[in-house]
């Protein structure tokens, strides 16, 4: 293939494995209350996507975080406070993160259909690199092998900076950012894809915004589901997603309609 897309990177939780992505939710909740501070699972949800630590400091300033931690600690949280509950957070994470390495459904069959077009896979998260590497192991032991992986421990700074993208298109060899497509579930994850300039896809049934496990998942009542994916459609969208799917089994048809849209001379 000589235009088009060549380069698909996705994300790893709620995208590519853990369906739901529970993996950092349990983690974070346990981090916190390490430190006497109760948060719920959708404020935990709230900033998924971002690189850990990044996580752990947007929590912080959710105000009624804040004021939760000024009731526990009668004082104010500070940049070492980050550093406490982030501290608690990795080997927490650690613990979980091969427990939540199980590829999607269809994740592995659109692999494949990618590859046969003539496409990389590459890969970028908001888990630090020991914790990326734990899942990218368990995940290689079920047949998900991406091409090129990158951490936020690789680059300057984690999502929405686009630099692990550029990493990824350096070490696949593939440019412009008009020929990458970003596949991923969370609103950092479309900044992510826009500040590099590639396309930005968002997937919702198996993403953090809904939440839910496989079971869950499939027990919702049309409406409900329907209602459930609207709202998660609409946040991908508002964060600059060019096309949103509800599984990956739409991707391939999707990046046809992209390389469609590039031999039009449309841009990301
Ligand atoms: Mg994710």
């Amino acid at each position: 293939m000589t235009t088009g897309v060549r380069l698909v990177v996705f994300d790893w939780a709620g995208t590519a494995v853990d369906f739901g992505c529970f993996g950092p939710v349990d983690a974070m909740t346990r981090a916190f209350a390490a430190s006497g501070v109760a948060v719920g699972v959708a404020e935990v949800r709230g900033p998924m996507g971002l690189s850990k630590k990044d996580h752990v400091r947007e929590l912080l300033r959710m105000p009624a975080v804040t004021n939760r931690w000024r009731g526990a600690h009668g004082r104010d949280w500070t940049e070492a406070d980050v550093d406490t509950v982030y501290a608690a957070f990795e080997p927490a994470q650690l613990l979980a993160a091969a427990d939540h390495a199980v590829p999607v459904p269809g994740l592995l069959d659109a692999v494949a259909a990618l590859r046969s077009a003539g496409r990389k896979i590459g890969t970028t998260t908001g888990y630090f690199r020991a914790a990326a590497e734990v899942v990218r192991e368990a995940a290689a032991r079920r047949g998900y092998r991406p091409d090129f992986n990158a951490v936020p421990d690789d680059v300057p700074a984690g999502r929405p900076a686009p630099w692990m993208i550029f990493r990824l298109m350096e070490s696949a060899g593939v440019y412009p950012p008009a020929a990458v497509a970003k596949v991923g579930d969370t609103v950092p994850d479309m900044q992510e894809a826009r500040n590099a300039g590639a396309w930005a896809v968002g997937v919702l049934a198996t993403g953090s915004t809904i939440g839910l496990t496989a079971d869950e998942y499939a027990r919702l009542h049309e409406r409900d589901r329907g209602r459930r994916l609207a709202a998660a459609r609409a946040a991908l969208e508002a964060a600059g997603a060019h096309v949103t799917i509800e599984t990956l089994a739409e991707l391939p048809g999707v990046l046809a309609a992209i390389d469609a849209r590039l031999a039009r001379g449309e841009r990301p």
